[in-house]
């Protein structure tokens, strides 16, 4: 049956990915995008997940025109790293305001329509980082195991209505986002990485699309890492 999904961010790089592989799985897919031609073949909807009300028009022009959202990835997200001392207030909230207030936004507006439906999937894109921490990223890793809280009081607040919320935390994926690292740190990190590789984007997409499917209707308030291994224990 084909579904209502919504990606947010799914104009580029991972969230493009999901939502290619939601579609290709025959569900109907709205991506968000900021600025710049959206790619075709989706219901593109302006918005920042740092405005509530464009988050909300955002969701009123997608349940006119594709029906109420019944999987929501929220995937936008964004680094602005330093180390702490040098880490300015507005480093640290813009950070916590897209990723993990942002998430809040687009979580409540979809769970509105899901308690209505009695069913619905929610999914985090969150980070190994989260989990594990990193030195130079204090606000992106709060902002990724704040998440995790989120997502398993979800889980508990919309269970009994069959709606789930579960966290995908990435390891180190290929997109513009790990492009601006330096290649000796890329070496660095890779080393660690039990797999000795990053991951696609769509090997992150097919987990989330596993966790939106029949298969998982049973797992909510899950962490699943997709990191090759770096995270383990975590
Ligand atoms: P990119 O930088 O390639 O893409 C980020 C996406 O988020 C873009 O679509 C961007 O939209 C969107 N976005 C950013 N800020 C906002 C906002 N305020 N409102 C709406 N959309 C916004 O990143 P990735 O694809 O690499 O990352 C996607 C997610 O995966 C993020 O949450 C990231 O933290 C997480 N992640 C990434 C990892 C990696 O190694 N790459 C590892 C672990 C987690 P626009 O085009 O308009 O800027």
């Amino acid at each position: 049956m084909s579904r209502s999904v919504l990606v947010t961010g799914g104009n580029r790089g991972i969230g493009r990915a999901i939502a290619e592989a939601f579609k290709a799985a025959g569900d109907q897919v709205a991506i968000t995008y900021r600025s710049g031609e959206p790619p075709e073949g989706f219901l593109a909807v302006q918005c920042d997940v740092t405005d509530a009300a464009a988050v909300d028009a955002a969701f009123a022009e997608i349940e006119e025109k594709q029906g109420p959202v019944e999987v929501l990835v929220a995937n936008a997200g964004i680094t602005k790293d330093t180390l702490v001392l040098r880490m300015s207030d507005d480093e640290w909230s813009s950070v916590i305001d897209t990723n993990l207030t942002g998430s809040f936004r687009v979580a409540k507006r979809a769970a509105k329509g899901m308690l209505r439906l009695r069913r619905g999937r929610i999914v985090f894109i969150s980070s190994v980082v989260g989990m594990l921490g990193s030195a130079g990223q204090v606000n992106y890793a709060a902002s990724k195991s704040g998440l995790v809280g989120m997502a398993r009081s979800l889980a508990r607040e919309l269970g009994s209505r069959s709606i789930t919320a579960n966290v995908v935390a990435p390891g180190f994926v290929e997109t513009e986002m790990t492009e601006v690292l330096p290649e000796e740190k890329k070496a660095e990190y890779k080393a660690q990485i039990p797999l000795g590789r990053y991951a696609t984007s769509d090997e992150v997409a097919s987990t989330v699309v596993w966790l939106a499917s029949d298969g998982a209707a049973y797992v909510t308030g899950a962490v699943i890492p997709v990191d090759g291994g770096l995270g383990m224990g975590h």
